[in-house]
């Protein structure tokens, strides 16, 4: 018997070249084989009569092979074989290209299984390039349900079967891990028939409990971990911060804050007295003053003699809350650094010394404050913003600096809020669900590009009003093939033949950071009338002055993206505007963008793009910050997730500590996924 963690070359036919295709589909061992999991099937186990057959849809049946197949050489390389084939019902001509066998293989007067689509015009139905096999055969490509696996160059699916089938014959599947009364309960297949049932399912029904059957395993083990995660944690101490007069930073603020924000920030306070380390997610939509919540803890944290570090995902984000807090606290007394990666090496040290010697009550930065060279002298609270951009491993890096250190992660990725018990399992939330008063909707526009004149024509009555405006592209460089505007071309368009008279920008992931500060800077400070970027936008920036942002090509983004794109605009007193435009022409693609204009609510953004697009899309995004998930991305519906989601609640209760064998698998396959997560979230 061979081991799941043998490589797929113990297989016969799987040499050297071979295995380089698999690789390519990340298959490496038997388990990776045996856990490549169909995309979709065909249900090719039902016989029909040739009468019955519809065009352009696929069907088998069972046929008599009327005549001798004849071959005609049409050119190099065309070779054409007509054969006749009927059942009682009708008959029908088949028609192959190029395919010698053929010749050899249809015997006139013997009867085989097709699978194929006719296809008719006047002169009558015709067929090409049918699969078919013999009576007696071993069903392989008809009469059952075929399953159609993610390929890739070179490697056919039949190919893929194969060596599945072989996998599976030469080693057992993954163990089992969940015991028999949670299988009962939830009605869920066993690992033993799950494993090959997903593979060579006996009918669709079988297929689809196959599928529940893995994705809630999936769901499983991932809720499980972040259950274990959240036990192991509370077992811990840390000193408690006491509470402190916040009069002071309530007075330095230019408003008082928003109900929700003194709800997350006295959540935070009491999370601080508790003596154990805080682990909480901030959520709030754009705009929703998060940044200040994040403040209230840093003023608390130094008024116990502890130092903050707050963590931007990128530069220009981390430039901006460094200045909001440089201003902030300067007055009260607070020293604040700013450490990223694009200053110079002296500047770094000079900042990484005072930092050490304790010399910085907060340090905002970006990943250089996880570089080994930053050594904090008490680091007694860890904030994290845009909390999806980093993986689990970045966070727990950050808090290794500190003795046990408070955990604040902030993000405004509005998930909803069936999923976020599943994604932040292991935290602690505080929904920020008001924004500062005063606040109007953006207003929101889908056109096509006839609307092009008008657009043009309102981008100029902004700008003469003195506002300003973002226009977003999806790419940086233009791409024939998808037509879509990349950033450069755009801005260069634009510049000169639309708004000769108008200050065009360019910012976009490809400029080096220190250029990309300036330009946003220079932007901010209302140098350009017209800021062309790509999504390097998205995330933080903050231009009250802009009032109007056009997305271009739209539907090439995600729901939430966009609604995270259209919060840089309405964030000052002016009246703001969103225009996005497209070229598709498809209802469902429509439909998505325009439930967009329909709403501000990120919340309810957030569900309409898992109603249209479903679960496995939704943590499919690379942006999630979850681990990988591998069967949840082949779609599933909600109740799988939340009876996975209960399930390992019950499971930790009654079987947290067994030492039964289920319980064991599990406890090394959350160790399995979590290390995965941190490999691809890095
Ligand atoms: P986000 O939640 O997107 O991070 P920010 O913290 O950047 O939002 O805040 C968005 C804007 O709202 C900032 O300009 C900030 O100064 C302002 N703001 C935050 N809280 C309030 C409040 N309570 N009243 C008025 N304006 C506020
Ligand atoms: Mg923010």
């Amino acid at each position: 018997m061979a081991k799941l963690s043998d490589p797929v070359t113990i297989l016969k036919g799987i040499g050297p070249a071979r295995a380089k295709q698999f690789a390519n589909l990340n298959i490496f061992t038997l388990g990776d084989l045996i856990c490549h999991f169909p995309r979709g099937y065909e249900d090719r186990t039902r016989l029909i009569p040739i009468e019955k057959l519809e065009p352009d849809v696929p069907a088998c049946f069972r046929a008599m092979v009327m005549n001798t197949p004849k071959t005609a050489h049409i050119r190099k390389g065309l070779d054409i074989t007509r054969v006749q084939v009927a059942d009682t019902s009708a008959r029908l001509n088949l028609t192959f290209f190029n395919n010698r066998f053929v010749t050899d293989q249809l015997q006139y007067g013997k009867e085989y299984i097709f699978y194929g689509a006719v296809s008719g015009d006047f002169i009558g139905y015709n067929m090409t390039n049918p699969v078919f096999e013999a009576m007696d055969s071993h069903p392989v490509t008809t009469r059952r349900v075929l399953p159609i696996y993610p390929l890739t160059a070179g490697l056919t699916n039949a190919a893929l079967l194969r060596a599945v089938r072989q996998a599976l014959a030469v080693c057992d599947p993954p163990a089992e891990i969940l015991p028999e009364p949670v299988r009962r309960k939830y009605g869920i297949l066993g690992a033993d028939r799950a494993y090959y049932a997903i593979h060579e399912p006996q009918s669709m029904a079988e297929a689809e409990l196959a599928k529940k059957r893995l994705i809630f395993e999936e769901f499983f083990v991932f809720s499980a971990g972040l259950s274990l995660m959240r036990a192991a944690r509370a077992g811990k101490k840390t000193e408690p911060f006491e509470d402190c007069n916040l009069t002071p930073f309530h007075s330095a603020l230019p408003f008082t804050l928003t109900g929700a924000q003194q709800r997350a920030v006295n959540e935070i306070l009491a999370d601080f007295r508790r003596g154990a380390p805080m682990n909480r997610l901030v959520q709030g939509d754009v705009g929703s003053g998060k940044t200040m919540v994040a403040a209230a803890a840093a003023y608390i944290a130094a008024k116990n003699g502890r130092q903050a570090a707050l963590m931007a995902p990128t530069e220009i984000l981390a430039e901006q809350h460094y200045d909001s807090m440089e201003r902030l606290f300067a007055p009260l007394g607070l020293r604040t650094a700013l450490l990223t990666g694009s200053m110079t090496v002296k500047e770094k040290r000079l900042v990484r010394e005072r930092i050490e010697a304790g010399e910085v009550d907060l340090a905002v930065g970006t990943h250089a404050l996880l570089s080994d060279a930053t050594t904090f002298s008490d680091l007694g609270l860890v904030i994290t913003d845009e909390q999806h951009r980093f993986g689990v491993g970045q966070r727990a890096k950050l808090s290794e600096k500190g003795r046990d250190p408070h955990l604040l992660v902030m993000s405004a990725t509005p998930i909803p809020r069936t999923l976020a018990l599943l994604m932040y399992g292991d935290l602690e939330v505080s929904i920020i669900d008001e924004l500062p008063p005063g606040r109007e909707n953006v207003d929101t526009f889908l056109v096509g590009e006839s609307y092009r004149p008008r657009i043009n024509a309102f981008i100029r009555k902004q700008v003469a009003q003195g506002h300003q405006c973002f226009v977003v592209c999806p790419a940086v460089e233009e791409n024939e093939e998808l037509n879509i505007k990349a950033a450069e071309t755009w801005a260069e368009t634009l510049q000169k033949t639309v708004f000769p008279d108008l200050r065009i920008a360019l910012i976009h992931g490809r400029m080096k950071g220190a250029e990309k500060e300036a330009t946003m800077a220079a932007f901010a400070r209302g140098e350009a009338d017209v800021l062309v970027a790509t999504t390097v936008i998205e995330v933080g920036v903050d231009v009250p002055n802009a009032t109007l942002m056009v997305i271009e090509d739209a539907d090439r983004f995600g729901l939430s993206q966009l609604h995270q794109l259209r919060g840089r605009v309405g964030r000052g007193k002016a009246k703001s505007y969103c225009i996005l435009t497209s070229h598709n022409k498809n209802q469902e693609t429509l439909m998505r963008l325009k439930a967009l204009c329909k709403t501000n609510d990120g919340f309810k953004i957030a569900e309409e793009d898992l109603k249209l697009r479903g679960p496995g899309d939704f943590f499919g995004s690379r942006q999630s910050g979850l681990p990988a998930f591998r069967v949840a991305n082949l779609s599933c519906d909600m109740q799988t997730l939340k009876d996975a989601q209960q399930a390992s609640a019950e499971w930790i209760d009654t079987y947290g500590t067994s030492d039964m064998a289920e319980a064991a698998a599990l406890r090394e396959r959350i160790g399995e996924l979590f290390a995965r997560a941190e490999g691809t979230m890095n």
